[in-house]
């Protein structure tokens, strides 16, 4: 999803923080985080209290898609996916977002962020199951195989960022294993495993009409 407008101006619009510059987000500096708290919910409070239905489940899809990058057709096209799976509905949908290739390499510190995954799909750097794969949506199932291709000029990148955040918890749906640039998908990933507050009912509900 292209973004236009200044990316901090997007997370407050929502009140919450949508990681938009990738771990530069976890630096004292953002400013959702510098606002004052309870200031904060104040204003959320009567801006929500003001919001009509139709509003609120608008803005919990827009957050969901602006926090993953993902456009309408394809948002639209993963909620038919998580329509047909098993379960709850919402909950596949995030299931799916989560398990996007882009975002599973920056949620491995592969990415200082999902732009930055993005691209280093785009450009031809990463395998799946020993393919080449271009497709920064592409929804990892239980048993893909990610590879980073030797060649690439990304390899010293990621080598920084894994250093940089070793102390970060990578997420325990996959295995990761750095020194070969492998990461293997052990299992999809859980409701509680997505950190974006989010009420993924409303978009369902919305998606209903
Ligand atoms: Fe800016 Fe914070 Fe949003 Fe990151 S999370 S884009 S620093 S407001």
């Amino acid at each position: 999803m292209k973004m236009t407008k200044p990316l901090c101006k997007t997370c407050r619009k929502y009140g919450v923080k949508l990681y938009l510059k990738g771990r530069r987000c976890e630096t004292v500096k953002c400013p959702v985080d510098m606002r004052d708290n309870k200031k904060r919910q104040k204003s959320s409070f009567i801006r929500r209290k003001k919001m009509s239905e139709y509003g609120l489940q608008l803005m919990e899809k827009n957050k969901v898609k602006i926090y993953y990058g993902v456009l309408e057709r394809q948002f639209r096209r993963y909620f038919e996916n998580a329509k047909k799976k098993k379960g709850v509905t919402g909950e596949n949908l995030l299931q799916i977002l989560e398990s996007r290739l882009d975002n599973t390499l920056y949620r491995v510190n592969w990415a200082y962020s999902r732009r930055m995954a993005k691209e280093m799909i785009n450009h031809g750097g990463i395998r799946v199951n020993g393919r080449r794969m271009d497709r920064p949506g592409y929804v990892l199932k239980i048993g893909d195989i990610v590879q980073l291709h030797p060649n690439s000029k990304y390899v010293k990148s990621i080598k920084e960022c894994i250093e940089e955040y070793k102390s970060h918890v990578v997420p325990t749906w996959v295995q990761v294993d750095n020194d070969n640039f492998t990461i293997t998908v052990l299992r999809e990933p859980l409701r509680d495993e997505v950190t974006l507050p989010v009420d993924e009912q409303q978009i369902v509900n919305l998606y209903s009409k």
